[in-house]
């Protein structure tokens, strides 16, 4: 923003510059409120040493603009509308898009107001370097302010608004340029209007403004091959959608109006949720809604009414008799609709065909199942909110006219998203040749009734599939995980000496040491996992990569004993808050990160690495400040009082979890820091003892370690799991510790907005089908009363034969849970704070706050509980915090995804490699789900799950989870398998030939050969 100077205006044009509107106050009161506008004449135009304009405003626009477009050769900037921002965000964010564009404040708040995703990448956009973008205050400029007219809607007073922009800026061009004496007058620059909309663009002929739409506009541009595509089909009245609308047949039925859709929903005759793709049958979607505690089926592409993956949609559900349960077959919609034509999929004979499959797949038999498998069932009538996106795709080479697989003609492919959980999408695009086998963006513009398919256009390409740097891209894409680089207004909130800051010496003068502990000679240490640190492993000589980059230590710890016989244990966590003020442009951006996310061989950074891996980091042998909290401890680990205090200290070592072990277990050392070692574990082992007893749950997620050859090349060479040291849960029973106790203390000074964390108890129906495998396949039963009886029913799920099986239970135990969010302690009510997994009745997380953003808002709260600083006024303020953990429970869960998926991703090369090198990759694995014409299958070994298809008939026992491959007539018996059976399968990497994509494939080895079947 231009700095500020007010003109004194007489009273009377003051009274112009008011606006009045009406609000409504919390309690439906409408109030009038006049706002009072202050006019400047000082606001510059932003064109390069304009002579009408304070020579020393900063200015973005060329001089003589842009002089490349067919239309303007004498040069010309462009001033786009609001809807040419909502509709066509992506083509203006394109490199190929280089006109200097003057967006003007009315614009930027019309887009504020209509969306803000869309808000936050224009205001990206304005601080780019790469474009030159202006944004003119015309709301304060006294030439270009207008006041709103008695009969006029807001709309077309914003439309004037711009449109006077557009008048003054052509007008105050010839100011910039004045003519010089003795030389012909200069041909000037335009400001061309920018606008699809048809009434607009009369207007401003009338008024002379210049104006295009933005398709003639792009038209005339010298990259429009690569633009055009890059045009959304909505907001614009001049963009035919693929093909003609009338006269085609409806697929699926309209929907009904918002405020229809608002008023079922309150009246409870129809219910709003978030739509949920099957991933392994796209002919199913399920709807969670509060009114049931089983989701609503939605069964068939009518029923499902053009919902995509994350929509939030109005469903009405059916009568009772007409509940199903979901079907037991996987249905890919890639091999259904193989033939399918993007061009023609309308014309009728497809359209029967394509119907025919449908329905066939539809019709199988659901009435075996026992009825208490049964959902209700019902179709969306309404989307109360689109949750669309750009979404990662390959084209599908099959897709492309044989006559067009060259040329560079406009067609109409499709583009199949990488994720199964959403439809092909149809686009139109001139570059369609070169797109095939390379991972691009698209994004969905509009889904029309009579269309099977969405439309959607060209974002951009993102590089070879498969490759590294575009497999990653994809990943972080995908899901929604910030990476753009840290701006300079964040790093600029980093202390100005860098690298070399350090902690001050002790002295009252400096305000580091205020009110803080000296706890500099403490023995403390920190125990990390391995690879948070490159490491050589001992056995193989590889690197070993976990979490990539140096060492960000947040934890340390410390245990003494005390000379009245107890223990002095102690949890230094690296003092973040310290650096990061609220309310700063840093904050900001870790708050909107939320969390650093971890992939196989990249970490993105919640927070700048100067602070990660070296300012916050408690390093060995380096003072560094920190957020301690110190018990006394029984010998039995009773807590006798717990106090937290800022402090200084300096860690004395960093292990790893195994050099911890060894440490500890070695009868030759006899150190301070292994006594304190040693005294830390035996109380970890009586807190972990008396947690169990409470009821806690023993969780399993399938994790693996990858190794890689070296740092440098990143292929993996192997896949193997993780092991597991007493060490690691001595760490993690102290970090709970410190996590419960934190909690308490927030809690009980902050009522209303302290940061906890919850497990809800998952709904026991979560468990039905689990507990109906074990009990009929092992004779087993999983009590689900309360999550002591679970805890104690898993360690029973054993079968001798087979170590594994208990583990997996665990995974698939812990699949029927809700995962635990975090949430502002007055947003509800008290009966609900409790841990589930933990078996807690109150948690947070205080311990990670280098790499969790809600740890940062739990280190200022309990630094305010303890007097140390006073509370920021929005952590006072309930909406405030919920708002904030809102995002940051969907960063959390989005970068697991990311990092469950990178993982995938170096599995699959791992395997590819394996496949290059042994003629057969055969791994055990135990079926955990059987369909109709397949299992799913678990590889513990390489924590990763599969499908093994069949495409001859078996028989299917639902029942009781069993499938049967007939001898047919080759003198062998029947096979029958089950859920929980240990098979063997092949695994093969094979490549997609319509998407070039690698895809997994297992079949099986044993009890059966499935490759002949
Ligand atoms: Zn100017």
């Amino acid at each position: 923003m231009p700095e500020i100077t007010i003109l004194k205006r007489p009273r009377e044009e003051a009274v112009i510059t008011q606006r009045m509107f009406f609000k409504k106050t919390a309690r439906g009161k409408v109030m009038k409120v006049l706002r009072e506008r202050y006019l400047r004449d000082d606001i510059s135009c932003g064109v390069n040493a304009c002579r009408a304009c304070n020579a020393a405003a900063q200015t973005v626009l060329p001089r003589s603009g842009d002089t490349t477009h067919k239309l303007f050769p004498t040069g010309h900037y462009i001033l786009p509308d609001t809807n040419v921002f909502l509709a066509q965000m992506d083509l203006i964010e394109s490199n190929h898009f280089t006109t200097p564009i003057i967006v003007l404040q009315t614009v930027m708040e019309e887009v504020r107001h209509r969306s803000l995703p869309l808000y936050s990448r224009l205001k990206a956009l304005t601080t780019t370097d790469e474009q030159k973008v202006w944004v003119f205050y015309n709301e304060f400029r006294s030439e270009t302010a207008i006041v709103r007219e008695e009969d006029e809607t807001p709309n077309d007073r914003n439309d004037r608004g711009i449109r006077k922009a557009a008048q003054w800026y052509n007008a105050h061009l010839t100011l910039a340029h004045p003519p010089i004496r003795g030389q012909p007058n200069l041909a000037l620059p335009k400001v061309v209007l920018l606008t699809d909309d048809f009434a607009n663009r009369q207007k401003a002929d009338n008024e002379s403004i210049p104006c295009i739409s933005v398709r003639n506009y792009v038209e005339g541009m010298k990259n429009s091959d690569q633009l055009l595509d890059l045009l959304s089909a909505t907001g614009s009245d001049e963009l035919e959608p693929t093909r003609a609308v009338a006269g085609r047949t409806a697929l699926y039925t309209d929907y009904l109006p918002m405020s229809t859709l608002l008023a079922g929903v309150k009246a409870g005759q129809l219910h709003q949720g978030h739509f949920n793709a099957n991933k392994y049958n796209y002919l199913e979607g399920t709807v969670p809604v509060s009114a049931f505690t089983k989701p609503v089926l939605l069964v068939g592409r009518e029923n499902m009414n053009r919902a995509v993956q994350g929509d939030v949609v109005a469903v009405e559900v059916f009568d009772e008799s007409e509940w199903k349960a979901p079907t037991d077959e996987v249905i890919d919609q890639d091999a259904t609709l193989k033939n399918d034509d993007a061009e023609d999929s309308e014309e009728e004979g497809d359209d029967l065909m394509v119907h025919e499959h449908e329905s066939k797949a539809l019709r199988t038999e659901r009435t075996k199942k026992p009825p208490t498998e049964k959902q209700p069932t019902g179709r969306v009538v309404g989307i109360i909110k689109r949750n669309w996106r750009a979404y990662v795709c390959h084209i599908d080479s099959t897709s492309l006219t044989s006559n067009n697989s060259t040329s560079l003609g406009l067609q109409t492919v499709f583009a199949t998203p990488v994720s199964r959980l959403l439809p092909r999408i149809r686009l139109r695009t001139r570059q369609a040749p070169s797109l095939v086998g390379h991972k691009i963006l698209v994004t969905i513009d509009r889904w029309d009734i009579t269309s099977r398919y969405p439309e959607g256009h060209f974002v951009r390409a993102l590089g070879k599939a498969e490759s590294k740097e575009a497999e990653q891209e994809s990943l972080l894409l995908e899901f929604e995980v910030p990476y753009r680089p840290f701006g300079k207004a964040i790093l600029d909130c980093l202390p100005p000496e860098g690298e070399q800051w350090v902690v001050p010496p002790k002295s009252p003068a400096n305000p580091e040491w205020r009110d803080r502990v000296d706890l500099r000679d403490l023995i403390i240490c920190s125990i990390d996992p391995p690879g948070n640190i490159f490491k050589t492993s001992y056995k193989s000589g590889t690197l070993i990569l976990g979490p990539p980059g140096c060492q960000d230590i947040d934890d340390a710890l410390h245990a003494r004993r005390l000379t009245n016989g107890n223990i002095e244990a102690g949890v230094h966590i690296a003092d973040v808050s310290h650096f990061v003020h609220p309310d700063t442009a840093m904050d900001n951006e870790a708050a909107a990160r939320g969390t650093t996310v971890y992939l196989v061989d990249k970490r993105i950074d919640m927070l700048p690495a100067l602070l990660g891996t070296n300012l916050c980091s408690l390093r060995p042998h380096v003072e560094r400040l920190a957020f301690s909290v110190i018990w006394e401890l029984t010998q039995d680990a009773e807590i006798v009082n717990v106090r937290f205090t800022k402090s200084v200290i300096a860690s004395k070592a960093a292990f790893e979890y195994g050099e911890a072990q060894l440490r500890k277990d070695d009868p030759k050392l006899n150190d301070e820091l292994t006594q304190s070692i040693r005294l830390l574990n035996s109380l970890a082992q009586k807190l972990k003892a008396k947690r169990m007893a409470a009821g806690a749950l023993n969780l399993a997620s399938p994790e693996v370690k990858i190794h890689l050859d070296s740092s440098e090349s990143s292929d993996p060479v192997d896949v193997e799991q993780k092991a597991l040291h007493e060490t690691n849960s001595l760490v993690e029973e102290f970090m709970l510790l410190a996590n419960t106790s934190v909690a308490r203390q927030i809690q009980e000074s902050f009522p209303q907005t302290a940061v906890l964390r919850r497990h809800l108890p998952p709904p026991h129906t979560n468990f039905d089908k689990l507990q109906d495998i074990l009990q009929k396949r092992k004779g087993l039963k999983l009590d689900v009363s309360s999550s002591g009886a679970l805890a104690d029913s898993l360690d029973e799920c054993v079968d001798p034969k087979e170590p594994a099986f208990n583990t997996l239970v665990r995974i698939m135990a812990t699949r029927c849970m809700l995962s635990a969010e975090y949430f502002s302690s007055g947003s509800v009510s008290r009966d609900t704070f409790g841990h589930y997994g933990l078996a807690s009745p109150i948690y947070t997380h205080f311990t990670s706050p280098i790499r969790r953003y809600a740890d940062v808002l739990v280190h200022r709260q309990l630094a305010a509980a303890i007097g140390y600083s006073p509370l920021h006024p929005t952590l006072h303020a309930k909406m405030h915090v919920e708002r904030i953990m809102d995002v940051v429970n969907r960063r959390h869960r989005m970068a697991q995804m990311a990092s469950r998926a990178s993982v995938e991703f170096y599995v699959g090369l791992a395997l590819k490699g394996r496949n290059e090198r042994e003629t057969e990759v055969v791994e055990d694995a135990f079926v955990i789900r059987t369909f109709r014409n397949g299992l799913g299958v678990f590889v513990s070994k390489l924590g990763l799950e599969g499908l093994v298809m069949f495409k001859r008939d078996t028989q299917f026992d639902a029942e009781n989870y069993t499938i049967t491959v007939p001898s047919s007539g080759t003198g062998q018996p029947d096979v029958a398998i089950s859920v929980f059976d240990k098979v063997t399968v092949r695994i093969e990497v094979e490549k997609d030939k319509n998407t070039q994509r690698g895809r997994v494939k297992m079949t099986l080895v044993s009890p059966v050969d499935s490759r002949a079947l």
